[in-house]
């Protein structure tokens, strides 16, 4: 065991490391120190990764987007201790439960807030004070379901063009008079005709929301007899309302562009109805279409 602990040590790392049991059964003091060093660096890593995982998890609760809380050395500033020097000494302390998370995370929000009202042009906060409703009183029918910047109460629309549902990555953009229109980030309408980046503004889902969105899902489909019926199978067997369905033949080439709208709460089971409609026979492409407007 003289030289060979450190090579012992080294080659379990591809395993599962050392054994707890091991300290129990090492003679040599240098190697039990090695075997806890071991696991000094291994909970550290595990700590750091839990601590990312919970912090993450709690600012998307919250309805912000992690990346742009934990934007330089704001995390290192919001933990403000001496003894944490890096993120990942934070994470690690978070993880391990060393400190209090719920302290950082009111510091991180502040912060990003701090930053937002300083840093946000002139014009578009002066857009956001026009949309923000005047009462705490909602109309169940204007809440889709979007914070924006982390608040809710602003006045938001979904971009008909790419059709955003809870689950979807989405990017605001606001718009004098209209308020804030939400895409999914791949749309292409967000930017174009030399539309300013300056007025996108970060927005997210909220966590708590039970409304009903419609999905449009385009099938393009042999225009046969029978396909139609196997097509609106496939919801109904998921137990997925069906609000519409438009069926556009194209005389050329046989085939059949269908949209189904179909009532969900969020994209969980979106993906799930797309695969099931691919699979059925004849048709030859399902997708999420975005109109290019
Ligand atoms: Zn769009």
């Amino acid at each position: 065991m003289q030289n060979g602990d450190s090579v012992e040590i080294l080659t379990n790392r591809s395993n599962h490391g050392p054994s707890r049991d091991w300290l129990n059964i090492v003679a040599s003091g240098d190697t039990r120190n090695k075997i806890r060093a071991w696991f000094r660096r291994e909970n550290r890593e595990e700590h750091i990764r839990q601590g990312k995982e919970y912090l993450e998890v709690e600012l998307k609760k919250l309805g912000y987007t992690p990346k742009d809380l934990l934007k330089g050395d704001r995390l290192i500033t919001a933990a403000g201790s001496q003894s944490l020097q890096s993120k990942d000494d934070v994470f690690a302390a978070i993880g391990s439960g060393a400190v209090n998370a719920h302290g950082i995370i009111i510091k991180l929000v502040e912060m990003h807030k701090k930053y937002l009202a300083e840093n946000k042009p002139p014009e578009v906060s002066e857009m956001l004070k026009e949309i923000r409703p005047t009462n705490k009183v909602r109309d169940r029918k204007d809440d889709c379901g979007v914070l924006v910047e982390g608040e809710s109460g602003f006045v938001v629309r979904l971009a008909k063009c790419c059709n955003p549902i809870p689950g979807d990555e989405i990017s605001g953009y606001v718009t004098r008079g209209r308020g804030v229109t939400v895409h999914r980030v791949d749309c292409p309408n967000i930017l174009s005709d030399g539309e300013d980046v300056a007025r996108m503004i970060g927005v997210s889902w909220a966590a708590s929301s039970d409304l009903d969105y419609v999905v449009d899902i385009e099938v393009v489909c042999a225009d046969r007899s029978g396909m139609f019926a196997e097509l609106i199978a496939v919801p109904s067997e998921m137990q997925l309302n069906i609000s519409s369905i438009h069926a556009t033949p194209n005389k050329t080439n046989k085939t059949s562009t269908v949209i189904l709208g179909i009532e969900v709460k969020n994209s969980g089971r979106v993906a799930d109805l797309m695969n099931k409609l691919r699979m059925l026979k004849d048709v030859y492409s399902v997708s999420r279409p975005i109109r290019v407007t």
